[in-house]
């Protein structure tokens, strides 16, 4: 399926499509393979994908995110309920690093989304 320009998605829908691993062209092919790794090409539409580097957006968007849900939480569990300090890291450690490893592919697709949509391909073409 070739897509022309005039198809080209908004970017707050190219955003979408990416933050669920989808092509943000398309919608239909995977972004992301082996958990963070970009293809080289959508499979349904051809676009190219593997020169794209997010480098560290991603995992600054996701400690963003992580932070500004984890944190307050953390606070008013600390100040409600003051656990034991082993009860405390036995919650907060599984929920912060299980929030990070849920949410840094979905960033990292947004972030390429991104660059896609803003046509920042760097100098690594492929
Ligand atoms: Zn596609």
């Amino acid at each position: 399926m070739a897509l022309t320009d005039t198809t080209r998605p908004s970017t707050l829908t190219a955003i979408l499509r990416g933050a669920r691993g989808r092509c943000p062209r398309c919608g239909h092919g995977q972004l992301l393979h082996h958990y963070l790794k970009m293809v080289d090409r959508c499979s349904v539409c051809g676009e190219p994908y593997g020169h794209y580097r997010t480098d560290d957006a991603a995992p600054w968007l996701t400690i963003v995110i992580v932070g500004h849900i984890t944190v307050p939480l953390i606070y008013l569990c600390e100040t409600n309920f003051q656990p034991p300090l082993a009860l405390a890291f036995a919650i907060y450690l599984p929920l912060v690093a299980g929030l990070t490893l849920l949410l840094l592919p979905r960033c990292k697709g947004a972030m390429a989304a991104v660059l896609w949509a803003m046509k920042a391909e760097g100098s690594e073409k492929i």
